[in-house]
């Protein structure tokens, strides 16, 4: 456990009745999750043709984790040489034994690779908590729970393709190269991996760097379930063994995901191949927010949507448009309610908000918290006291900022909301979609039929209502402009690792 600042805090209530002061007048014990039964290695090799090999240049780096700084194990670093080993091995499978599995026993695996992940939950948490940062509770009650579930899902369509696509004759792609952001690990590694062999592809998927503990357990427990060899293949690296996967010649589709500026460097080098992809990218969802709305439940709703994951979340509503005659109210409100989150070690049940995932993204988020003030914006950040190592970062407003500030249009990707106002839902409409993006939104509102008419003027792949961050693996999931191409979750994540003729 990191030590904790003891410094009295220097907050005072914005509201007159308000007695929210929970920094200095509520302690909490610590409640920390136990990490006594999490084994983690030394070193993680390379999981190619279900074998953990070494890789070919013998080089290895270092992994931290964020809350505390110290270095956790270390992972190999696949070469063009690896990545090409690697897709050899999911060749190979695909036209052995995994094409000539029948769709139901195909299914067994993938149910069993399910049922594995709820039964090692607690490791996986654990792990996903001390190597990425996110609070236990949101790893032990999102992550792993909704990363089992895609398996679930899948496993069930994996003998029903036919009648998923009426008419057609669905046919796996082939070896199916697959790249992962550092935000969700675990969930997004089940996103990519589900769905393919649910189809019968074979896969080489790289983690992000900063996060492939979680990987490297999974390619264990694959071992452990008994998958054919070479169906699954997991190569750590940096962006460098990414590429070797996106233009490796023998691979037939890509799925991205991650920042809309790597996605546009995969897009231009796909571009003149036959490969299929998909890329989901960034965001800067937009929470409309109507004076008709119930107040408390959407201050807790805009909580939700920005503080999340440390708002290291792809759809995260990191924008708030607020009708006028309300937005003092919300504000005052939402100060509040930000004085009482907790900011601390990952690993401790209270935490609500966890350690940023890295010094790089840490350096990136406060230099946007610079840029606000350089914008003109006022700027207010919760009083809490945070831990003395480990990168945190206290959850942030941005007031008096207008459209064309950097800090409204570029996806930050850290616990900071901007706040502006609106006086007509057209005006609200105008303001959300405004971004070079065009990925997730939100509407607070009573009457259904706004929802209606705002959700369908709204250019994002998601519109939650009176809700948000809610995922479900049977609802598909993608973006619009700069957000992205294709969708994932649902029949639409099936039908992009299919060939559907
Ligand atoms: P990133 O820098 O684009 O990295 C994503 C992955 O691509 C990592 O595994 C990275 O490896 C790898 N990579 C880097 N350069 C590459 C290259 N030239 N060719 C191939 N692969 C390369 O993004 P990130 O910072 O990890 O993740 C944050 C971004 O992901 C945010 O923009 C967020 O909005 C987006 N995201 C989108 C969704 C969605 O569904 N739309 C979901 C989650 C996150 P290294 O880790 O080694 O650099
Ligand atoms: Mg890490």
């Amino acid at each position: 456990m990191s030590e904790t600042k003891t410094k009295e805090s220097t907050y005072k209530p914005t509201s007159p009745n308000s007695k929210l002061d929970f920094a200095s007048l509520w302690e909490y014990s610590e409640a920390p999750e136990s990490s006594a039964n999490l084994e983690i290695k030394d070193k993680y090799e390379l999981f190619i043709g279900g074998k953990f090999v070494k890789p070919s240049k013998d080089r290895y780096f270092k992994s931290l984790s964020p809350s505390t700084e110290k270095e956790i194990t270390q992972f190999a670093e696949a070469t063009q040489k690896d990545v090409d080993k690697a897709v050899k091995a999911a060749r190979k499978a695909f036209k052995g034994e995994w094409s000539d599995l029948k769709p139901s026993s195909r299914a067994k695996y993938i149910y069993r690779i399910a049922r594995m992940l709820q039964e090692r939950a607690r490791e996986f948490a654990i792990a996903e908590s001390i190597d990425g940062g996110k609070p236990i509770r949101e790893s032990r009650d999102v992550d792993i729970p909704l990363a089992a579930a895609y398996f679930f899902y899948y496993a069930g369509w994996a003998d029903k393709l036919e009648y998923a696509f009426p008419g057609k004759k669905p046919k796996p792609v082939g070896v199916c190269g697959q790249i992962i952001p550092w935000n969700f690990p675990l969930l997004m590694l089940a996103w990519k991996i589900a769905p393919a062999l649910a189809c019968g592809n074979t896969v080489v998927l790289k983690p992000a760097e900063t996060t492939s503990l979680t990987a490297m357990m999974f390619a264990e427990l694959v071992k452990d379930a008994g998958l054919p060899d070479g169906v699954v293949n997991i190569v750590t690296g940096a962006g460098q063994t990414g590429a070797e996967i996106v233009n490796h010649k023998d691979i037939d589709k890509i799925a991205f995901t991650g920042s809309t500026n790597v996605g546009k460097i995969i897009q231009k080098s796909l571009a003149g191949t036959d490969k299929k992809y998909t890329l989901e990218l960034g965001g800067k969802g937009a929470l409309i927010l109507f004076e008709d709305a119930p107040i408390d439940q959407a201050v807790e709703g805009i909580i939700n949507a920005i503080y999340f994951n440390q708002g290291h979340v792809c759809c995260a509503g990191s924008r708030l448009l607020v009708q006028e005659n309300i937005a003092d109210k919300v504000i005052m409100k939402l100060k509040d309610r930000l004085e009482t989150l907790i900011v601390g070690d990952p690993l401790d049940k209270n935490t609500d908000i966890g350690a940023i995932n890295s010094k790089e993204q840490f350096d990136r988020v406060n230099s946007y918290l610079e840029l606000g003030v350089e914008e003109g914006a006022e700027v207010y950040q919760s009083k809490c006291s945070v831990p003395e190592s480990g990168y945190y970062i206290r959850p942030t407003l941005f007031t008096n900022v207008s459209q064309s500030n950097r800090v409204v249009q570029e996806e930050i990707f850290g616990p900071v909301l901007t706040v502006q106002t609106f006086r007509t839902a057209d005006e609200a409409i105008e303001k959300a979609n405004n971004t070079p993006f065009g990925l997730a939104g939100g509407v607070w509102t009573d009457k259904g039929s706004k929802i209606f008419k705002v959700g369908k003027a709204l250019r994002s792949g998601v519109v939650w209502a009176n809700t948000y961050n809610k995922f479900d693996p049977t609802s598909p999931f993608g973006g619009y402009k700069e957000s992205g191409v294709g969708r994932e979750g649902g029949l639409h994540g099936l039908s992009a690792y299919l060939n559907l003729k």
